[in-house]
């Protein structure tokens, strides 16, 4: 059977591949997504809490109103391991809640209507070179559907296959963190304008737990662990966290979801000849929080554009698609670069040096600061702004010489 033929193929139909084949679209390319379930946006593996900031990056303001779950997020009740609560908000909203599922189906619309080609239940496993770019293959025997294209854009997610294939670096599998989430109704005492963290050792090592609200009763209810079953994790903090198991007693499980996140910051290199890395595939999700729709999204329109670019130049040499790192990491390379060192030291803490930092934190000038400047995609804005606070060294320095000699 003749290959089917286009000018890029993107693998992975989640918001970076979406993304990515909608940008080179735009510009004029021929694009066909491989999506390996049956419909696109399952299974839904994450909080939906996006940035409004991110949003606007994205041209992504005027969601519909069936992908938005809850557009009033104005800020965050962050608990210490002891039940200190810091409240930090800006006063107006920072950020949406949206249904995953729908928010990557509204995104193959937006790419469909560009002229995307979408083929769902279609497995992409293996990818060869020949003279004219890249064939990529179904399966390794004959019955194997076969497409050339001059380029692909590899959008597989957290636990990439073909990244290997072309000798390009996966996220390290070491260093993923376990997330487990319910979504619950019959809510008690939960505020639908503040998302709820809990920064606990105890019930979410290594990471942290959330409660992020749709409604005054309704809320996705998380923890992200470096240990497996994550699960085990989550359910220990619904029974037993102190705060969280008052507002949760009389609460019903919805749904259960899970998924894996990678912490490592992204991979030492995105391009080869014929092929670029996006989203999760290339560790572009922020060490912090895990959120990777943002940071992945902007990075994958750079991948979709350059493509094209590249089509239209008729060069898609490593040298030429070079132009997408570049692009990316000047948007964000010393952004996440902060954020892994972050959550490195955070992790670090004990939860008695967790609760000293909330006391330091919990005051109204510091407090203004995390609040006024705290962009959730640009961190280092934050780090920056409580670095230059006289007071908070003593404490940085004791606890970052500790994290330093253990590097
Ligand atoms: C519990 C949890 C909560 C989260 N909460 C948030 C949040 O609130 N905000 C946020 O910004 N981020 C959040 N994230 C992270 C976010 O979900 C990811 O960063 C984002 O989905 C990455 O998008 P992606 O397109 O790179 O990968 P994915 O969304 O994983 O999509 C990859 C797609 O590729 C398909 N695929 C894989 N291999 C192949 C193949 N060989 N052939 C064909 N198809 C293939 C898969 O089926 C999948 O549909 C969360 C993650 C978890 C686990």
């Amino acid at each position: 059977m003749e290959p089917e033929v286009t000018d890029i193929a993107v693998v992975g139909g989640g918001p970076a591949g979406l993304f990515a084949a909608k940008s080179a679209a735009e510009r004029g390319s021929n694009v066909l997504l491989f999506e390996s379930k049956d419909k696109i946006g399952f299974h839904e593996h994450c909080a939906g809490l996006l940035s409004v900031d991110g949003l606007e990056k994205l041209e992504l303001t005027n969601l519909p109103s069936d992908v938005i779950q809850n557009s009033n997020i104005i800020g965050a009740h962050i608990y210490s391991p002891s039940g200190n609560l810091v409240n930090v908000s800006k006063g107006s909203t920072t950020a949406y809640v949206v249904d995953r599922v729908r928010f990557n189906q509204y995104l193959s619309s937006l790419a469909i209507e560009k002229g995307v080609k979408i083929k769902t239940s279609t497995s992409i496993l293996n990818i060869k070179r020949n003279g004219n770019g890249v064939e990529l293959q179904t399966g390794k025997k004959t019955l194997s559907v076969k497409t050339q294209a001059k380029i692909a854009i590899f959008a597989e997610g957290r636990f990439p296959k073909l990244n290997v294939q072309v000798k390009l670096p996966s996220p390290p599998r070491e260093k993923v963190i376990f997330a487990s989430m319910y979504v619950m109704s019959n809510i008690n005492d939960i505020d639908p304008k503040f998302v709820e963290l809990y920064q606990t050792q105890k019930f979410a090592p290594g990471f942290f737990a959330w409660i992020i609200p749709i409604d005054e009763e309704s809320a996705k209810i998380g923890i992200g662990s470096q240990y497996s079953p994550s699960g085990k994790y989550l359910e220990k903090f619904v029974l037993k966290h102190p705060i969280a198991k008052e507002k949760l007693k009389q609460a019903n499980i919805e749904k259960k979801t899970s998924g894996a996140i990678p912490l490592s910051s992204y991979i030492k290199r995105t391009y080869t000849d014929n092929v670029l890395i996006v989203g999760d595939a290339a560790g572009q999700t922020k060490p912090t929080t895990g959120g990777g729709v943002i940071l992945g999204g902007i990075a994958s329109r750079f991948a979709g554009e350059i493509a094209a670019d590249s089509i239209v130049a008729n060069d898609q040499s490593a040298k030429y698609l070079s132009r997408y790192e570049k692009l990316w990491k000047k948007e964000m390379k010393t952004n996440l670069f902060v954020m892994k060192h972050v959550r490195q030291y955070l992790n670090t803490l004990t939860d008695k040096e967790t609760e000293k930092l909330f006391l330091l934190i919990n005051k109204p000038k510091i407090k203004d600061i995390v609040s006024q400047i705290g962009d959730v995609d640009n961190q280092k804005k934050v780090v920056f702004g409580l670095l230059l606070r006289y007071n908070l060294w003593p404490f940085f320095i004791r606890t970052g010489t500790k994290y330093l000699l253990k590097k």
